[in-house]
């Protein structure tokens, strides 16, 4: 563990990114910042899935809970990289069943999607209460996760003229190096992402995640003034935000994010 760094990973205050003003929208995307985690879990680990201690989860959950009273129930996923979103109800927010997307209609039931370099991505109808989060990856992308997730919104009732998103904190362009190979099927299985790839060293290519997810949205229905990006890049922010990349791909912590209309 690297001692000198350990204090500015540290500091007692959550960061907490928020998209929209209402109150009513109970959401944010969570920083890696003011938990007791250590390591590479250092500090505000949510995830009890990734090797982290129990107790110090728990202890993280705690603080986020007196930040955050409304976070009571929690429905959580197995995420899998895929395109399948489940509807969440009091009944079900616990089985954590595997998929990248959740919904829900009812007031109390709160979703939580992990991430650390991938897109997390809240969605709302405040007309109809209706809220979705996601986790798109680069296969989740791919696999149009984005569509799937006003789908399923659209299903419970919202209307995706209706719906505003937020995609949270993730890895940048600047960032997101990935084998040319990769670029291209992006251009050839996306309409419009050739647009947001970028030629980067021999063999390699530059991904911008979020304006290939924003492009999706918008075919999904949503209005683009609807659709707004958080916060920073997490490799570079990788202080603030726990990031596979900054890592160097091995273990490391995740944040959530989280929405939701109290009960
Ligand atoms: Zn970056």
């Amino acid at each position: 563990m690297d001692t000198q760094t350990e204090p500015s990973r540290n500091p007692a205050k959550i960061e907490i990114l928020r998209a929209w003003p209402d109150a009513s929208i109970c959401h944010g995307f969570i920083g890696r910042t003011g938990g007791v985690s250590t390591g590479a879990f250092a500090s505000m680990n949510l995830s009890y899935w990734v090797g982290d201690d129990d107790r110090a989860v728990d202890e993280n959950w705690e603080r986020l809970r007196r930040e955050v009273p409304d976070l009571k129930l929690v429905a959580r996923l197995n995420q899998v990289h895929g395109n399948v979103v489940h509807a969440a109800t009091r009944d079900t927010a616990t089985l954590r069943p595997a998929g990248d997307g959740l919904v829900t209609a009812e007031p109390g039931v709160m979703l939580g999607i992990f991430s650390a370099d991938c897109v997390p991505i809240l969605m709302v109808d405040s007309k109809r209460k209706i809220a979705g989060a996601l986790h798109a990856g680069w296969r989740g992308v791919i696999a149009d996760i984005a569509d799937a997730g006003v789908r399923a919104m659209t299903l419970l009732g919202a209307r995706a003229s209706d719906v505003r998103a937020a995609m949270g904190p993730s890895i940048g362009q600047c960032c997101f190096e990935v084998d040319a190979e990769l670029g291209d099927r992006f251009g050839r299985e996306i309409e419009g992402a050739r647009n947001h790839t970028s030629a980067g060293r021999p063999g390699k290519a530059f991904i911008d995640l979020r304006a290939v997810v924003r492009d999706q949205l918008e075919r999904a229905g949503l209005a683009p003034v609807n659709i707004a990006s958080v916060g920073p890049c997490t490799r570079c922010a990788g202080d603030h935000f726990f990031s596979r990349r900054a890592a160097g791909g091995t273990t490391t912590g995740l944040q959530i994010s989280f929405i939701g209309f109290a009960a």
